[in-house]
């Protein structure tokens, strides 16, 4: 199949000269691409010694692991440090508690501005020791599953760590999904309790978190506990014989539990995937192997040092939240800032605005953020003081060049590392990123594999391995790393089915990618939404990041509809920046050609208001093909679904076009 076209025209971003300026900045821990190749060829040649060297220097033992790596991809049976005993939240915790009690762990930035609060991890230890004892007193106990359904307050992070110092799996559901997804969550996991709030405050909504809960919990027979955190301190319906005030039972409690001293491969936490595709999947990961990887990325790929400020605009909710928000930073013993807000909220220059006054070093965050404040335009961050600023991130989605040069010029003043990072839920931590002090950087590309990541690309319907280097296909990974999904909750078939039996001895990532002269790594996007035309593979993100050079264009989704004679055709969906109120689709059809090629160029293009989105802010391609293809009675799962609203204006669009 012709892959020609997929030529990019891209410049290159050296290491900013400032982060190796030791005079004003700490000397990266990768300085260098050379020192990055070592460590990551030592990785590759020799993980049991690079992991086993890791994990002693990054985690407390209880009890020393015997053997680094057993088992493997075929009976999905990996298992990393056997023998090994540990406890997450005593590594998230006790160990700085104990070191240093005033240093803040988190920076809370509520919803409205001007209101925040630091806890140190002082008192983040003591929190979490109580509500433990909260916890325990109600007969919890280690291996048990709770629900968690919390706004973006510091309790939620001390309710992750409470239930792992018990040995409880948490499963934590975003709060902004409807009762109906966090009923069949609650039933999945089948958790006892529930751990939530009265509302929620996002922007100038409020959500109703308790009422949520109550309406969810009809038919969940096995709940038997909700803890219910006073964040507004409205009126919420209360049912005494099941409900409980987190602040009235906190109160009964002393401030010491001691720690559940954990194996290494038990159960952490559970985890429902974006569901971009299909239903999301229950992805369950462990402790040592998911605490180290997310602890050693941390470290790494933020490149952090003692006294940063560290800012990931991500919800808890999803996996960034876990792995970047709170127990990556924590296990470093970093201060991490907990963002409750919305970016507009209660202007565009949100973000900005918590940037300067918390003086954070490494700020992270999505393209559909960056998108959305690029469609707001400039002067909504420029006159911010961003300088604290050293590494700026994405993750999320692939980033459009137009995307990721406004972030680098607007945000980073070309003075920031800027790291693309590609990774999944299940791969528990960052696998292809730039490191800060170390890669030359390539808009659009997540750049080189991270420490332990051995990437192949494979032949999507041979399966064989593509070698040379420049080649197109579909991304897999040749060994086990710690932070991998160990199963699918409560269907271990289905975990090896979609990740270990598409192609033999690899795990199978889903996404489709290419690799450059350099060897540099290109999302090209799901596997599921490539498109091809007249046997040209053609890229989702490729033709969409043609298509929002357009001065007037916000953001653009592609898809492919049959059709008989091309085999498929591109069809695409795009929205307009603020203020523009109509352009002209021959002009958008015309940045596709010159950029890609005439055959790549949509056969249809619909201007609308809005794109389906997951709830974690990523375009949903499978409901416009159900749409466009005149199925949108079998639009499949929509759980997930941000707005439900915006489909019958899409369907209308479609149909009177
Ligand atoms: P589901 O698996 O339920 O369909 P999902 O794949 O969106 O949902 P996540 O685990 O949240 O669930 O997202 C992982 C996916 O996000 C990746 O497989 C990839 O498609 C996309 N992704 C994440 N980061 C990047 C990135 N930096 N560049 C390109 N794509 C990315
Ligand atoms: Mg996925």
């Amino acid at each position: 199949m012709s892959t020609d076209h997929l030529k990019i025209k891209i410049i290159s971003h050296p290491v900013p000269e400032r982060l190796l300026d030791e005079s004003k900045n700490p000397k990266p821990h990768i300085h260098s691409i050379e020192r990055y190749k070592e460590l990551y060829q030592e990785s590759i040649a020799n993980p049991t010694e690079f992991w086993g060297k890791h994990a002693n220097e990054f985690l407390h033992w209880d009890k020393p692991f015997e053997n680094v790596l057993s088992g493997g991809f075929e009976h999905g049976d990996v298992f990393w440090f056997k023998g090994g005993k540990l406890n997450a939240s005593y590594n998230c915790v006790d160990r700085h508690a104990i070191k240093d009690p005033n240093k803040v762990a988190i920076i809370y930035e509520a919803n409205e501005p001007g209101q925040h609060r630091s806890i140190t991890y002082g008192q983040l230890f003591r929190d979490v020791c109580r509500f433990a004892n909260v916890l325990k007193s109600h007969g919890l106990k280690k291996g048990d599953t709770v629900a968690i359904y919390m706004p973006m307050v510091p309790e939620a992070v001390v309710a992750f760590l409470a239930c792992t110092r018990l040995g409880v799996i948490h499963s934590v559901v975003f709060a902004g999904f409807s009762s109906e997804a966090l009923r069949n969550r609650i039933r999945d996991a089948d958790s006892r309790f529930v751990i939530t709030a009265d509302e929620g405050r996002r922007g100038d909504k409020t959500i109703h978190i308790k009422k949520i809960v109550d309406a969810a919990l009809k038919e969940c027979p096995n709940v038997k506990r909700v803890f219910v955190f006073r964040r507004t301190g409205s009126e919420v319906p209360f049912d005494s014989s099941r409900d409980l005030w987190w602040h009235e039972e906190i109160e009964k409690q002393r401030p010491y539990c001691p720690p559940e001293i954990m194996d290494s491969e038990d159960p952490l936490f559970l985890l429902y995937t974006s569901g971009s595709t299909g239903k999301p999947k229950g992805i369950l990961h462990t402790v040592a192997g998911y605490l180290l990887g997310t602890a050693v990325t941390f470290k790494y790929v933020f490149d952090y040092h003692e006294g940063d400020v560290y800012g990931c605009m991500a919800d808890i909710g999803w996996i960034t939240g876990h792995s970047y928000i709170v127990y990556g930073p924590l296990i470093n013993g970093a201060t991490t800032v907990l963002f409750e807000s919305t970016p507009i909220y209660p202007t565009p220059s949100r973000y900005w605005e918590t940037v300067e006054k918390h003086k954070i070093t490494q700020f992270y965050t999505a393209p559909t953020a960056i998108r959305l404040l690029r469609k707001y335009g400039r002067e909504y961050v420029d006159g911010r003081d961003l300088s604290s600023l050293r590494v700026i991130g994405s993750v999320g989605e692939p980033i459009q060049p137009e995307a990721w040069d406004w972030y680098n010029e607007v945000v980073g003043r070309n003075e920031c590392a800027v790291i693309d990072t590609y990774w999944q839920t299940e791969t528990g931590s960052i696998i292809v990123t730039p490191f800060p002090g170390a890669t030359v950087t390539k808009p659009g590309s997540a750049t080189l594999p991270s420490f332990g990541i051995d990437l192949a690309i494979l032949d999507p319907i041979t399966g064989k391995e593509l070698e040379e280097t420049e080649v197109e296909g579909v991304l897999a990974i040749r060994q086990p790393w710690p932070s991998m999904a160990r199963t699918i909750y409560n269907d271990h078939g289905l975990y090896l089915k979609t990740y270990f039996q598409h192609y033999k001895n690899y795990y199978f990532t889903g996404d489709s990618v290419g690799r450059d002269a350099d060897g540099y790594y290109w999302i090209r996007g799901r596997v599921d939404d490539v498109i091809n035309v007249s046997g040209h593979r053609l890229s989702t993100a490729e033709i969409e990041a043609a298509l929002i050079i357009h001065p007037s264009v916000a953001e653009a989704a592609v898809i492919g509809i049959h059709d008989d004679i091309t085999g498929q055709s591109v069809h695409a969906f795009a929205t307009l920046k603020q203020l523009q109120e109509s352009v002209d689709v021959k002009e958008l059809s015309l940045q596709v050609s010159k950029g890609i090629g005439s055959f790549a160029s949509p056969r249809k293009i619909y201007i609308v208001k809005d794109l389906p989105k997951t709830r974690s802010g990523k375009i949903m391609r499978r409901i416009l093909r159900k749409i466009v293809s005149g199925e949108s009675d079998q639009l499949g799962d929509l759980s997930t679904l941000s707005d439900p609203s915006s489909i019958p204006i899409l369907i209308e669009t479609v149909k009177n076009s």
